[in-house]
């Protein structure tokens, strides 16, 4: 057995943990990152990067599938043809691309990268069980960024035609129907996609509406979407089972039905990965299943932090990241602390819906009196020439002093708006102060401007 020692070691190399890695490294700690798996994690191999890609793949096959949109334009074509096969390898191209990026950043900021999956001794020292034999590492800063994984439910155990999203984003033929259980983001954005790749698609939600984490306002252009896609939902449904080519369900009624499906997506949510290496020697305080961190990132043991989804929500890759970065400034010396005020959320589906900030539900139960400006892209024009006039940027303010307490959006490629809404919120922008900014035209960023001045009681082009 081989002996190491570090100033940090960082066991799980997703975006939480290879981001803590290069910028310790690049702080000039000596550090080591154990990857049970692939560098890169859920996000990169099993997660947001082969999710979009297949989304777009999916949007390139239904816009010549349903060429209503181009045949608007006066464009016409002949039936596609696809080659799912070649799909999946321009996908796994790209994650390959990203994950060797990873290995070269974390070499360039001179981290020890060890692939083997680590076993906690203690706050101070694991084992590894690396390619290159077994190692025990002794390090001064222990940093947990083991992540997530697939929640299972017992009536529908992974397996054969049940799916988790990572089996799903590796199917080698697009299912003639697909049964989804949970309609959250995974559900949704792969659900879509599949039904754009010409799946039959029925969406099975135990709640009575989809995507419960955002507002019914940002949610009905959605709902108007998969309705227009031919997706069948099925609310306050319990899946009970699946068995020859049926999903048993409970309606909304309590009465038994079946869906008929070749395979079955189960997206009920994911769990911290938080067995199974060590973790409970430690005897950290936990947060329900989740590991307890403050806003430092630290857990109850010095010198031992945790960072991404094993902290808890918002499950989020660059909630991951900011954590990683910090952790590393912090155990370099810096004086850093975790503000959640302005974490997007993006879901992916068709039309995308942004939410940054707080939903006008909560901004009054914080805040009181509050102005809200919201302003659809059927009044823009640019979302007019790129047939995008579905949706809406909204903005909410205290009444008192302006100040931006939310922004959301929905609408077809509004994730890329989502970063001068996180920068509004950072600077702690006022409505005058977006309303003041000239945003240049035709951008579909102008309903941003648009939504904050109709907010202020002074609309220009509604
Ligand atoms: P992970 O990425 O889960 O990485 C943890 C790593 O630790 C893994 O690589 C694992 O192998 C390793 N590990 C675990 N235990 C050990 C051990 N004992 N020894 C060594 N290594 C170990 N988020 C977004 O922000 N945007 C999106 O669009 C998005 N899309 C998603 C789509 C899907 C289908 C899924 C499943 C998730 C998506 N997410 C998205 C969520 C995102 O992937 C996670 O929030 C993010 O990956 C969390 O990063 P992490 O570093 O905490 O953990
Ligand atoms: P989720 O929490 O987003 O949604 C789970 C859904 O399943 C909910 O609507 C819930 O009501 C429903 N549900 C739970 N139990 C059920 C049951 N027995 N029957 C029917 N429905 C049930 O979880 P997810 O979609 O699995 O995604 C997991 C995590 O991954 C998310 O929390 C998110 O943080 C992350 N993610 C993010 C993105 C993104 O940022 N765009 C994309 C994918 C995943």
């Amino acid at each position: 057995m081989t002996e190491l020692r570090c100033k940090v070691l960082i066991v799980g190399g997703g975006p939480g943990g290879y981001v803590a890695a290069i910028r310790a490294g690049e702080l000039g700690l000596d550090t080591i990152l154990v990857e049970a798996d692939r560098l890169g994690g859920t996000c990169l191999n099993v997660g947001c990067i082969p999710s979009k890609a297949l989304i777009h793949a999916a949007d390139a096959v239904h816009a010549l599938t349903e060429p209503h949109a181009l045949n608007a334009l006066g464009v016409s074509i002949a039936p596609p043809a696809l080659d799912y096969a070649r799909t999946i390898a321009w996908k796994d191209a790209i994650v390959t691309r990203l994950t060797t990026g990873v290995g070269a950043l974390l070499k360039k900021a001179h981290v020890r990268s060890l692939r083997g999956r680590a076993t906690l001794l203690d706050g101070k020292s694991a084992l590894v069980h690396a390619d290159t034999g077994e190692q025990r590492i002794h390090c001064e800063h222990l940093v947990i960024a083991t992540g997530s994984e697939p929640m299972e439910l017992a009536a529908l155990p992974f397996g054969g035609d049940i799916l988790s999203s990572t089996h799903a984003l590796a199917l080698t033929d697009v299912p003639r129907s697909l049964a989804v259980v949970g309609a959250g983001y995974i559900g949704m954005e792969l659900g879509m996609a599949f039904a754009k790749l010409g799946t039959k698609v029925t969406i099975v939600e135990a709640l009575p509406k989809i995507l419960p984490l955002y507002d019914d306002e940002l949610t009905q252009p959605v709902a108007r979407s998969l309705a227009d896609l031919g997706v069948e939902t099925m609310l306050g449904a319990r899946a009970l089972g699946f068995a020859d080519g049926a999903l048993k369900v409970a309606n909304a009624e309590g009465a038994g039905t079946t869906v008929a499906a070749d395979k079955v997506l189960v997206a009920v949510g994911r769990r911290p990965r938080t067995s199974g290496f060590g973790l409970e020697t430690l005897d950290l305080a936990m947060a329900g299943p989740f590991l307890r961190i403050d806003e430092r990132c630290a857990t109850s043991m010095r010198n031992v932090w945790a960072i991404g989804d094993v902290t808890g929500e918002p499950m989020l890759a660059h909630r991951a990241m900011a954590q990683g970065e910090m952790v590393a400034e912090i155990i370099a010396g810096e004086r850093r602390a975790f503000d959640h005020l302005a974490i997007p959320a993006i879901c992916f589906t068709d039309p995308e819906i942004v939410a940054v900030g707080l939903s006008p539900d909560a901004a009054k139960a914080a805040h009181g009196e509050i102005l809200i400006g919201l302003f659809p892209f059927r009044a823009n024009g640019r979302a007019m020439t790129k047939q995008a006039d579905e949706g809406f940027v909204r903005v909410v303010a205290r009444a008192d002093n302006h100040v931006v307490l939310g922004i959301h959006a929905v609408g077809a490629g509004v994730s890329e708006l989502s970063a001068a809404f996180s920068l509004a919120l950072e600077m702690g922008a006022r409505l005058e102060d977006i309303a003041g900014t000239i945003h240049a035209h035709p951008t579909e960023s102008e309903a941003f401007h648009e939504a904050a001045l109709k907010a202020l009681g002074k609309p220009l082009h509604i």
